[in-house]
């Protein structure tokens, strides 16, 4: 009896502890449901990005070699008006099933909100991912039937693979590099997939900090005036000089002319510029002539943009009689693509500013859409043969560039129009452009552009 009691006791507790442990169970399973719930997109049952960037950087601290993939729908929205709402959520769905049959092992998705699709892959080969995404996009694209069967579904994907000098901690920079990615995949229209490119990141980062400084660059006075001079090539003698800018940070970082001319171009700030380095050359003008030096005419470059504003010729005289300037000692030089418009308002322009005894010059000739129809219809004062054509004429390979160069330098002195040859980097270049008949030279040869100071000191003072 005794025994028999002592063996029922232990059976008396567990019968206590079972209600406790199928309540602790049910609690275990309901923390479970809702972490799970708060951790996946209710949509489509993928993990939500939050969850995505956790698993995706404890499994990139085990293995960093990765890629990160969003993958986007083109004109979603217009998808979601013209199916309807349900159909539109049934693609997503279809979208996350067949990116996810293709999901290999410790690899992820997550759908982050609308159309945006995460991938964290674990090939890290441009080839291999590109064909593994545009197996998705085939398998997707024509997902709608029936009325709408020949609707094409497009996609565009920003991708961004680890850099093995990196460490884990850089996946949120991945991250961000697959929004640049992105953001250039969606200028395309077509299925496409887009990887970061360093090299043009460094560029994007330059437009940017171009965008965001010039106006405080130009207060600052961080637009500086380099000469470069222009050589007679009949004597050698130095006839002039070419202004060209350069923009020097204050940590002594040089930005060239090919780095926010273009932007200044497309944003307008390229006539505020223009202008300020007309101002920078009658300056530096009129502290050669109240020094007693004998000035030599600058050629000012002088965009469409400044060129064709209603009030150009005023201003332009209001700087040359701020600093009491004879006009003759400045050229202004404008690009042939100036011409493409209209050469009637244009010669109009050009007479006008040669009546008060400034010169013109047509710069980069034969770089762009030339025509000799256009040389013979301008009213210029001086031609400069751009640089090519020295590169193509100085070949062994093509004496025909220089049979055109020569014939282009004939007319144009036929027409009274003085030739300059630019890029002139060798002794040899020199030669070719004396023996066709070039008036001037310029270029590395004779000279780089260097500061205003050092070419006032190096040419003016021995002057
Ligand atoms: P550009 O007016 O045709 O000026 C000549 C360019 O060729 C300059 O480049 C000069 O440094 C370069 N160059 C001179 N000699 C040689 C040579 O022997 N070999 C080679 N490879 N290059 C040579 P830079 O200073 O970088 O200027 C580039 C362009 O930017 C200029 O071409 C001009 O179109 C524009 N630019 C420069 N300054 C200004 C400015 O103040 N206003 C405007 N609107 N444009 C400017
Ligand atoms: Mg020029
Ligand atoms: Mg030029």
């Amino acid at each position: 009896m005794e025994r028999q009691k002592r063996k029922k006791r232990p059976g008396k507790k567990m019968l206590f502890m079972i209600p406790l442990l199928f309540a602790g169970y049910r609690m275990w399973k309901n923390y479970r449901e809702m972490r799970n719930r708060a951790f996946s997109d209710s949509l489509t049952g993928s993990w939500n990005f939050e969850r995505f960037c956790q698993l995706a950087e404890e499994r990139s601290r085990k293995n960093p070699n990765c890629c990160i993939v969003c993958v986007n729908i083109h004109q979603f929205k217009f998808i979601n008006e013209i199916f309807g709402r349900e159909q539109a959520d049934r693609l997503l769905c279809h979208l996350k099933e067949e990116a996810e049959k293709t999901l290999r092992e410790g690899e992820l998705l997550c759908r982050e909100s609308a159309d945006f699709f995460y991938l964290f892959l674990r090939d890290t080969k441009e080839e291999k991912i590109k064909e593994r995404l545009e197996h998705i996009m085939e398998r997707v694209s024509g997902f709608f039937n029936g009325d709408h069967s020949d609707y094409r579904i497009l996609f565009y994907c920003g991708a961004a693979i680890s850099d093995e000098k990196r460490d884990v901690y850089a996946l949120h920079q991945m991250l961000t590099h697959v929004m640049f990615a992105l953001a250039k995949a969606r200028e395309i229209h077509q299925n496409n997939v887009w990887f970061f490119d360093t090299d043009l990141h460094k560029k994007e980062i330059m437009d940017n900090y171009v965008e965001g400084h010039m106006y405080q660059a130009l207060k600052d006075e961080e637009f500086k005036l380099y000469l470069q001079p222009k050589i007679d090539l009949r004597d050698n003698s130095i006839c002039g000089a070419e202004a060209l800018v350069r923009w020097i940070k204050k940590d002594g970082e040089v930005i060239f002319p090919g780095q926010f001319i273009p932007i200044f171009e497309k944003n307008g700030f390229c006539a505020r510029l223009d202008m300020y380095m007309v101002e920078c050359v009658c300056k530096e003008l009129r502290e050669w002539i109240d020094a007693g030096i004998e000035p030599i005419p600058i050629s000012i470059n002088q965009s469409k943009l400044v060129f064709y504003e209603k009030d150009y010729q005023e201003r332009l005289l209001r700087v040359l009689d701020k600093y009491r300037i004879p006009p003759n000692l400045i050229t202004l030089e404008i690009l042939e693509g100036i011409a493409l418009d209209n050469v009637e308002e244009l010669n109009r322009k050009i007479e006008s500013l040669q009546a008060k005894g400034i010169r013109i010059s047509m710069d980069d000739f034969g770089s762009g859409f030339s025509s000799l129809n256009t040389l013979g219809r301008l009213k210029i004062d001086e031609l400069k043969l751009d640089r090519g054509f020295l590169m193509e004429a100085s070949g062994e390979r093509d004496q025909r560039e220089k049979l055109i160069m020569e014939h282009i330098v004939m007319l144009a002195g036929k027409l009274q129009i003085q030739t300059v040859a630019e890029g002139v980097e060798t002794k040899e270049n020199d030669g070719l452009i004396k023996t066709i008949g070039c008036d001037c030279g310029q270029g590395y040869y004779y000279s780089r552009p260097i500061s205003a100071r050092e070419f006032t000191e190096k040419y003016m003072k021995k002057k």
